[in-house]
């Protein structure tokens, strides 16, 4: 097993330099729009707690490796755009075939290290609390619509990148600030109304967690998991209630035995947990997750397979949807998948969120793949070996499917070019039903569990 994976690992050697997983570039009016590299980005936060008003100013440093005009994107409007020093403007613009949105920066870059600055307003999913001086504020994600990941509130590129993160939260209008961050970065309060939060450099636009509640306001519990890697890893669950939180604490701790024993030791440097209610679902993030009690088991896979082995794209989403459905289905072994083909993993290569019939249909597939390789210790022996070997690193399809081949010895070719790079059969079409685990909230759902 263990030499099983070298192969591949060669291939990715140059770590979190991207481009080469983005969409192609594509033709603009008067020239040619780019994918770049980001490097950093530097988010500086500034609450106004009289005018109740977040802003936040970014600075992001990227490389280009072809000339165009670069693309980024965010929800909220930017304001006061730079690009190298200089005043630029931009646009908001649609893919080829416009499957999703995007926004492109209205001057040509040439190949080397650029900086691009903007400010814009955040106002979704905050709250100010004028009579506690506080704030409530997260970045809630979803990954089954289309931009739902951080360019609703930052500045973000797309997920086949990895870059560092570093957010820098300052208070005006009060002498002194109580609030209660969560979130799976590096916090730190630099002074009595200000906080940094440090994300790991791997982390893709699609990882970091950060909610933030005034002081108090939620029950947590803060305690060590012993894990098999010999590491302490520190867990926080909380919940506005402390019977709900205590609930979470023994779950919690049951699945991370559960994981660790099936896909080896846990790949984050914590775990963070925010029990929210009954039948909303959850959402998962790298080492965090917002979510009911039933579905904290599927949101803790995830950071196996979806923020652990992270998908370059919404052609690859369907895979970690397919694992964690496959063991919410108990693992099921099966000699056929039971439909006659899909498009799952085949759509426009600009797509950006993950096919809601990965439940169904690539749950299916992975019990499939699973009876396949039953003379190989089956399939979660290989994705035992896939997440060691590529855990923080960006994934797709085919990477998915070269790496079972070599695994396994086994000609892959028909299967996939039948159930995820194939024609929709008919019986593929109604497998639409909407997950448990990941329902899709209203706006003001998303906003009352702030
Ligand atoms: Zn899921």
């Amino acid at each position: 097993m263990k030499k099983i994976f070298f192969l591949f690992s060669l291939i990715s050697s140059a770590a979190y330099a991207n481009l080469h997983l983005a969409p192609p570039d594509f033709d603009v009016q008067n020239g040619r729009a780019i994918f770049v590299d980001f490097k950093k980005a530097d988010y500086s936060i500034h609450y106004d707690m009289i005018e109740e008003r977040a802003t936040v100013r970014t600075r992001i440093t990227f490389e280009a490796k072809n000339s165009g005009f670069p693309l980024f994107d965010l929800i909220p409007y930017p304001n006061s755009m730079q690009l190298d020093g200089k005043k630029v403007s931009q646009d908001l613009i649609k893919f080829p075939g416009g499957v999703s949105q995007l926004r492109k920066v209205n001057r040509v870059v040439g190949p080397g290290i650029h900086v691009l600055e903007l400010s814009n307003e955040i106002s979704t999913n905050i709250s100010f609390h004028s009579d506690f001086g506080s704030v409530s504020q997260a970045f809630w994600i979803r990954d089954l619509k289309d931009r739902m990941f951080l360019e609703q509130y930052i500045p973000s590129n797309f997920e086949f990148d990895q870059y560092e993160m570093n957010l820098n939260l300052s208070f005006e209008g009060a002498e002194e600030i109580e609030q209660d961050i969560y979130t799976n970065g590096v916090a730190t309060r630099t002074s009595p109304t200000s906080w940094s939060i440090k994300f790991p450099a791997h982390y893709t636009v699609s990882c970091p967690y950060f909610h933030m509640t005034p002081q108090g306001w939620m029950k947590r519990l803060d305690f060590n998991y012993l894990s098999l890697s010999g590491k302490n890893i520190p867990i926080t669950v909380y919940s506005p209630w402390k019977k709900r939180t205590k609930r979470f604490k023994a779950e919690a701790l049951r699945v991370m035995q559960e994981l660790e024993a099936d896909y080896g030791p846990w790949g984050h440097d914590g775990f963070v947990a925010y029990g929210t209610m009954k039948g909303t679902g959850g959402m998962e993030h790298a080492g965090a997750t917002a979510t009911s009690f039933g579905a904290l088991d599927h949101e803790m896979l995830h950071s196996y397979f979806a923020k652990g082995v992270i998908p370059a794209n919404g052609n690859s989403g369907w895979i970690d949807e397919a694992i964690a459905s496959w063991r919410d289905k108990g693992y099921q072994r099966l000699l056929a998948p039971g439909f006659s083909g899909s498009n799952l993993g085949s759509q426009s290569i600009y797509k950006r969120n993950t096919d809601s019939r990965a439940y169904a249909l690539g749950a299916a597939f992975m019990g499939y793949l699973d009876y396949r390789l039953q003379d190989h210790g089956g399939l979660k022996a290989f994705l035992r070996g896939y997440f060691h070997a590529y855990k923080h690193q960006v994934i797709t399809t085919e990477h998915f499917k070269n790496n079972l081949e070599f695994f396994s010895g086994l000609n892959l070719d028909s299967e996939f070019e039948t159930y995820i790079w194939g024609e929709n059969s008919e019986d593929s079409l109604h497998h639409v039903e909407e997950n448990p685990h990941h329902k899709a909230l209203s706006t003001a759902q998303l906003k009352s569990i702030l």
